[in-house]
């Protein structure tokens, strides 16, 4: 039986899209090739980026308004330096909430002066800061929708006149958001959508070609959006996989469909682990992220007993992020319902071991 997969990244994807994935792997298009050896300029996988690029499109309600969907390489990390690389001339606000947004910091420091607006890092980025103000002659500012080694995650985005770049890598197509109201926004694939190897890029195409620099062809986005993301050869099996999974949520009901269903899953595993008299929470109760629930023992000395118990139940990738400690569920898209009901029932069944 497959396990309950609660891992942070690379995650659970759908069954019937690991399905068709194999199935491409051996013989695409019933033309008794693999995906993975025919052209990437051939009409059969031309189709296919294209359809990727405009599902994605379509599932953030951003056709016909002027931004272009690419399938990049060099992971959500790339994307730090690209967006500095392509957008700042002089000044950018940074929002700091984890490892990731640090990580953005340090990389756009290289290319202009950085204004780190809020940070939560004086308790170990276990809240989302608010009530700040960005100044006004910024580049940019750059947040993260979801801290995935934190489990907290923006409910509401700023209000600004710069332009507004988000890192939504761990909570894209996760729910509802008016997508218009951000510039540039970019997903690593394997936290929800597809495998790892290629990175979502959907940018407002009027915010480019406003920096002075000179920028390499495979580092400017303009490079990609002439090429129609092929400039060269892109990687095809992440993509095809991804276009995959973006078929499986348009087919289930988009975003408003899945968003109630993740809503369900955290509420339920929430409730428990604020029911539970030996867990707690380790992020603020009103920025708790429905993608990734972190939480630990209160006896951290029970540990090896909870972690046998909860291996014994077909449960994976519960450990907390190394810089945390803890246990972390991550939830995306395309975990059940029943994993999470899994999880719950073995946390259950501890404390009544414990009673005992
Ligand atoms: C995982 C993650 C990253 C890093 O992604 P890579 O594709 O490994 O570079 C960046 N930001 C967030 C929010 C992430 O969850």
């Amino acid at each position: 039986m497959k396990k309950h997969n609660f891992s942070a990244g690379p995650c659970i994807l759908p069954e019937e899209v690991l399905q068709k994935a194999s199935q491409a792997i051996l013989n695409f298009n019933d033309d008794d090739l693999s995906l993975i050896e025919i052209s990437h300029r051939s009409k059969p996988f031309v189709d296919v980026i294209e359809k990727a690029r405009n599902l994605a499109l379509e599932l953030l309600n951003l056709e016909n308004k002027g931004y272009t969907a690419l399938f990049l390489q060099g992971g959500a990390s790339g994307q730090f330096l690209m967006t500095a690389y392509n957008l700042l001339n002089k000044k950018a606000g940074y929002l700091n909430t984890g490892t990731w947004s640090s990580k953005a910091i340090k990389e756009a420091k290289l290319f202009g002066e950085i204004v780190e607006v809020a940070s939560s890092e004086n308790t170990n980025f276990n809240y989302i800061p608010k009530n700040y103000t960005i100044p006004t002659d910024l580049d940019y500012f750059h947040c993260t929708s979801n801290n995935t080694i934190y489990g907290t995650q923006m409910k509401s985005f700023p209000e600004t006149d710069v332009p507004l770049i988000c890192d939504m890598s761990s909570d894209i197509f996760s729910r509802q958001l008016d997508f218009s109201k951000f510039d540039l926004i970019y997903a690593g694939a394997q936290k929800n959508m597809g495998p790892a190897g290629t990175t979502l890029v959907v940018i407002k195409n009027e915010i480019l070609g406003k920096v002075e620099r000179e920028i390499p062809s495979m580092l400017n986005y303009q490079t990609f959006i002439d090429k129609e993301s092929m400039f060269n050869t892109p990687p095809v099996f992440a993509i095809y996989t991804s276009m995959l999974t973006l078929e499986w949520l348009k087919n289930l009901g988009g975003i408003p469909f899945i968003e109630k269903v993740n809503e369900q899953k955290s509420a339920l595993l929430y409730a428990e682990i604020d029911r539970n008299k030996l867990f707690e929470g380790t992020a603020q109760k009103e920025d708790r992220s429905h993608m990734n629930a972190t939480f630990k023992l209160k006896n951290e000395a029970l540990k090896n007993e909870f972690d046998t118990l909860w291996k014994q139940a077909n449960i994976n990738g519960l450990e907390g992020h190394r810089s945390i400690g803890g246990y972390r569920a991550s939830m995306y898209n395309a975990l059940p319902l029943y994993s999470v009901q899994a999880l719950v029932d073995v946390m259950q069944e501890f404390e009544r071991i414990q009673k005992l």
